[in-house]
């Protein structure tokens, strides 16, 4: 799509292709993605939010860039008894990563009293490393914590580019997009 440099690209979702003059609905800009996924709704993204796995409700897997969530406290009568969307697998994965971090703990504390091992808890320390203090984990934790927190908070995202007069008005060495590739995914 080639435009003029003077007139605004027409606005469209990308997840429904819906233009401002088809709805009232508000658009957002939450990454680095320009061109035909450059706009969404807030609406449409919410709704995909919910269906999308752990690390793709805290980046975009395109530009890599981490959304910015703010929270807003709701009204009183808006307020919802929280609903968790774990399924089977999820529910299989937090007893895992229980069952692994009670095992750790109890095997420390059995090694300081001298009834456990310590290359015991050495592979215990690993294996607690690797499957249950990941990045991809707490992505799922943190995500868990904004659907418990949406039942008072309305989620809403901040647009990338007003992010980014914030920089330019705030001069600094840290590099943005450093900052949110790196942030992620160790
Ligand atoms: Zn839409
Ligand atoms: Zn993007």
């Amino acid at each position: 799509m080639t435009l003029e440099n003077d007139q605004e690209p027409a606005k469209y979702c990308k997840f429904c292709f819906g233009t401002e003059e088809d709805s009232t609905l508000s658009f957002v800009h939450p990454c680095r993605c320009r061109g035909s996924i450059h706009w969404v709704h807030n609406q449409c993204l919410s709704m995909w939010f919910a269906k999308a796995n752990a690390v793709q409700q805290v980046m975009c897997i395109q530009c890599q860039t981490r959304y910015q969530k703010q929270l807003t406290l709701k009204s009183w009568r808006s307020w919802a008894i929280p609903r968790f969307g774990i399924d089977m697998f999820g529910l299989l994965e937090i007893s895992v990563d229980l069952w692994i971090t009670w095992r750790t703990v109890s095997g420390f504390v059995g090694m300081m009293n001298g009834t456990k091992g310590i290359f015991r808890e050495i592979i215990l320390c690993t294996m607690w490393k690797c499957f249950v203090a990941s990045g991809r984990r707490f992505c799922y934790y943190g995500n868990l914590g904004l659907q418990l927190a949406s039942s008072i908070f309305r989620v809403s995202i901040d647009d990338y580019d007003e992010r980014r007069e914030i920089k330019v008005r705030l001069p600094t060495d840290m590099d943005w997009e450093q900052i949110s590739q790196s942030s992620v995914l160790n």
